[in-house]
C-alpha cells in the first residue's frame, strides 16, 4: 500500500514515516501544499494523510482541488485539537476521516486500516479473502487451518494489495507502483520474485498468472 504523508512539521513527519513504514506502508513524504497536490494527483496512492496547516497552499484547498480533479484516494486529515470547524470543513472538502493532534501512533494506524477496508468494501474487523486472513498487527497471514505465516515487509504489502483487490487481474507494473515508494527503485520484474515467495508460503493456487495481464488473487482458490 502506498501512502502519501503531507506534514510540514519535520519532526512529526519523520516520526510518522518511521511508524508507517514499520506498519507496512510504502511512504512518500511531502511538506508543501503545492507539491502535495501534484503528487496526490499524479501518483497512485492508496491512502493520504493530510495536515491542514501547510506552507504555500492550505491542506483544505489541496483536498478540494484533488476532489475537483476526480482524485478519489481516501484522505485522513490531521486537525488542530478542539477545532471542530476544521473537521466540518475537512469533511465538506472530501475527507474520509480526521484525527485531532496530538494523537497516538496506534490511533492513526487503526484509522488508516479502517479507511482502507471501508474503501474496498472489506469486512470491518479483519481483512479476509478466500479463507485467508491478514493479521495487520503482526504482519502475518493466517491460513484456513489456523497456521500463521510470517511475512517480510514487501511480501506483506504485496499480499495486502492482492487481498484488497481480489478477482481482478493486476499487472506487474501496477503492483510495483503500489508496493514501492516514489524514491524506491521500482523494478516490476522483482514483483515476480515476491509473487513466487508468497506462493511458496501460502500455496500456489493463491496467486494465478494471467498471461499478458499479470496476476490475479482469487476469492475462491
Ligand atoms: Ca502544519
Amino acid at each position: 500500500m502506498r501512502l502519501l504523508l503531507v506534514e510540514d512539521d519535520e519532526r512529526l513527519s519523520t516520526a510518522l514515516a518511521e511508524v508507517l513504514g514499520r506498519a507496512g506502508y510504502a511512504v512518500d513524504r511531502v511538506a508543501d501544499g503545492i507539491e502535495a497536490e501534484y503528487l496526490g494527483r499524479e501518483e497512485p496512492y492508496d491512502v493520504i494523510v493530510l495536515d491542514l496547516g501547510l506552507p504555500s497552499r492550505p491542506g483544505l484547498e489541496v483536498l478540494r482541488n484533488w476532489r475537483a480533479a476526480g482524485v478519489t484516494t481516501p484522505v485522513i486529515v490531521l486537525t488542530a485539537r478542539g477545532a471542530w470547524h476544521e473537521r466540518v470543513a475537512g469533511f465538506q472538502a472530501g475527507a474520509d476521516d480526521y484525527l485531532p493532534k496530538p494523537f497516538h501512533d496506534e490511533e492513526l494506524l487503526a484509522r488508516i486500516a479502517a479507511v482502507l477496508r471501508r474503501t474496498h468494501g472489506a469486512e470491518p474487523s479483519a481483512l479476509r479473502v478466500g479463507g485467508l486472513a491478514l493479521d495487520e498487527e503482526h504482519q502475518q497471514a493466517v491460513l484456513p487451518d489456523g497456521g500463521c505465516v510470517a511475512l517480510t515487509a514487501t511480501e506483506f504489502r504485496l499480499l495486502r494489495y492482492f487481498m484488497l483487490h481480489p478477482d481482478r487481474p493486476l499487472s506487474k507494473s501496477r503492483l510495483a507502483e503500489h508496493v514501492y515508494a516514489y524514491d524506491d527503485e521500482r523494478d516490476s520484474n522483482v514483483i515476480e520474485v515476491y509473487v513466487n515467495r508468497l506462493r511458496r508460503k501460502l500455496g500456489r493456487e493463491r496467486i494465478v498468472t494471467r498471461r499478458g495481464q499479470g496476476y490475479l488473487f482469487p476469492s475462491k482458490p
